[in-house]
C-alpha cells in the first residue's frame, strides 16, 4: 500500500511552491499514485478506469512492461550525451518513425513537447516560404509558448502578448459551425483571408486533424484538401498537428490527416509518441528541412537515448498489439453505444469522433444547442465517484473527451457508457 503524502498535503505544497496558473480536475483533486495499463490508483488504493490517458498521452497503457524494459535497459547503459556524439537509439527511432510516414516525409527532428514541435514547424514554414503569416482554426490548441499561443484560438489560454501575424479562420465544425458539414464554404473563408487579410502570400496553415482540447471536433469532410490547395497557391506550407490524433488512435488510419486524404508538408507529434515520456517530433521533407541548415539547430534533450529507446518501443508495441485495429473495433462499439444513449438522454447533443478519440457534447436544449455547462460539471464529478475518469473540453467546457489508453477494451467501454447512463439518469 501507498505510504507517501496524502492529497491535502500535496495540494498545500503545490499551492505554496508551484505557479498559480496550475489547475486541477475535480472539487477534491485526485492524488494519483500508480498506474497500470488502463487503470489508475489513488492514495487509498482505489482503482479508476482511465479514459483520458494523462491527456491523450499514455497511448499503450500506464507502465507498459515492454516500454518499461526498453527505458530501463537504456537508463542503465547511458542516459544522456546529446547529438554532438553518435548514438544508435535516435537514428533507429527516426528510421522507424519515418517508415510510418507517407510520401517524402522522411526527415525527423526530435524535441520534448508538442509546443516545441509546433514552434519548430512554424519556424520552418516561415523560413521556407519567406513569409510570416500563419493561418490557424478557431477552437484550435497548438501550445502555450509565445509563438504557439498565437496559433491557439481558445480564450482560456491566450495571454495578452504580441502574437505575430496569425489569421484565425472559421472552424469547420459540423455540429456548431455556421455551414454545417459543407467544407467548401469554410474553405472559402480561408481564401477570403488570403485575398483580403494578407499580402496574398502566407507562411503556412496549421490544423489538428480532429481538434482535441476544443472537444474532439472532427473537421468537415474534404476541408483540408481544399485548404491545402489554397495555401500552396499562396506560397505556404501545410502543417498537420498530430499531437493527439496520431499513432492509430483514430482506428481507421495511423495518422489523423489520412482521414482527409491529404499529405501534409510538415507533421508535428508529441503526447502518445512517448507513452508518457517527454518527447515530441517534427517530420518533414528533405527540401523543407534544408532551410534549417543555414544555421545550427540544436536541442539538448531532443532524441535523447532514453526517450528514443522508449519511443521506439512505443512504435513496436502499437504494431505488435495491433492497436490501430483495436482502436477501430473498441471505438466503433463505444460510439454505437453512445449513439444509443443519446436516444435516451436529451442532454446529449452530439456524439462524435473516431476510434478512441471521442467527444460527447452536452446541451440543455438540442435545438438551440445551449451548452449544459453546469450539468457537465455535475456528471463529471459523478463519473469520478463511479470510478471513471474522462476529460473535459470545448469552448464552454461542455464536452466529455473520451481518449483512453489504446489497450481499453469493449468491457471498459461498456462500463464507461453504463456509468454515464446511470449518472445521467440521476441528474
Ligand atoms: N497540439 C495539440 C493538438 C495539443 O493537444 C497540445 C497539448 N494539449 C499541444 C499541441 C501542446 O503540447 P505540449 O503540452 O506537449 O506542449
Amino acid at each position: 500500500p501507498y505510504k507517501g503524502p496524502l492529497a491535502d498535503e500535496v495540494l498545500e505544497k503545490r499551492k505554496k511552491y508551484l505557479g498559480p496558473s496550475l489547475f486541477y480536475y475535480y472539487q477534491k483533486p485526485l492524488n494519483i499514485v500508480e498506474g497500470k495499463m488502463q487503470y489508475l490508483y489513488d492514495e487509498s488504493g482505489r482503482r479508476y478506469l482511465d479514459a483520458f490517458a494523462g491527456i491523450v498521452t499514455v497511448s499503450c497503457g500506464h507502465c507498459h512492461p515492454d516500454i518499461l524494459d526498453a527505458i530501463t535497459e537504456q537508463n542503465k547503459l547511458l542516459q544522456h550525451a546529446t547529438t554532438i556524439y553518435l548514438h544508435h537509439a535516435i537514428a533507429d527511432f527516426a528510421e522507424a518513425l519515418a517508415s510510418k510516414m507517407p510520401g517524402n516525409l522522411k526527415v525527423v527532428f526530435f524535441v520534448n513537447s508538442g509546443t516545441e514541435a509546433n514552434e519548430l514547424a512554424m519556424l520552418m514554414a516561415r523560413l521556407y516560404s519567406g513569409n510570416l503569416g500563419m493561418i490557424a482554426l478557431r477552437n484550435a490548441y497548438h501550445g502555450g509558448s509565445s509563438n504557439t499561443i498565437g496559433l491557439t484560438a481558445l480564450n482560456t489560454w491566450k495571454y495578452p502578448i504580441p502574437q505575430g501575424e496569425i489569421h484565425h479562420v472559421l472552424n469547420p465544425n459540423p455540429y456548431r459551425g455556421v455551414f454545417g458539414s459543407d467544407a467548401r464554404h469554410y474553405a472559402e473563408d480561408v481564401q477570403d483571408h488570403i485575398d483580403h487579410g494578407t499580402s496574398g502570400k502566407v507562411a503556412g496553415f496549421i490544423a489538428e486533424t480532429i481538434q482535441g482540447v476544443g472537444g474532439a471536433v472532427e473537421l468537415a469532410p474534404g476541408y483540408l484538401k481544399l485548404v491545402y490547395d489554397m495555401v500552396h497557391k499562396a506560397g505556404g506550407v501545410c502543417i498537420a498537428d498530430e499531437v493527439q490524433t496520431g499513432f492509430g488512435r483514430t482506428g481507421s488510419h495511423y495518422w489523423g490527416f489520412e482521414t482527409q486524404g491529404i499529405v501534409p508538408d510538415i507533421v508535428t507529434m508529441a503526447k502518445g509518441i512517448g507513452n508518457g515520456l517527454p518527447l515530441g517530433a517534427v517530420v518533414t521533407t528533405p527540401e523543407i528541412a534544408s532551410v534549417l541548415a543555414q544555421k545550427i539547430q540544436f536541442n539538448t534533450f531532443g532524441g535523447n537515448p532514453v526517450c528514443s529507446a522508449g519511443g521506439l518501443a512505443v512504435l513496436r508495441v502499437l504494431d505488435k498489439e495491433q492497436r490501430q485495429k483495436h482502436s477501430a473495433e473498441v471505438g466503433s462499439h463505444m460510439i454505437q453505444r453512445l449513439n444509443d444513449l443519446q436516444k435516451k438522454h436529451d442532454i446529449i447533443g452530439d456524439v462524435r469522433g473516431r476510434g478512441l478519440m471521442v467527444g460527447v457534447e452536452l446541451v440543455t436544449d438540442r435545438k438551440e444547442k445551449t451548452p449544459a455547462k453546469a450539468e457537465t460539471g455535475v456528471l463529471f464529478e459523478k463519473l469520478r465517484e463511479l470510478g471513471v475518469l474522462v476529460g473535459k473540453g470545448g469552448l464552454q467546457g461542455n464536452v466529455f473527451r473520451i481518449k483512453p489508453p489504446m489497450c481499453f477494451t469493449k468491457d471498459d467501454a461498456d462500463f464507461l457508457v453504463d456509468a454515464l447512463d446511470y449518472a445521467m439518469s440521476k441528474l
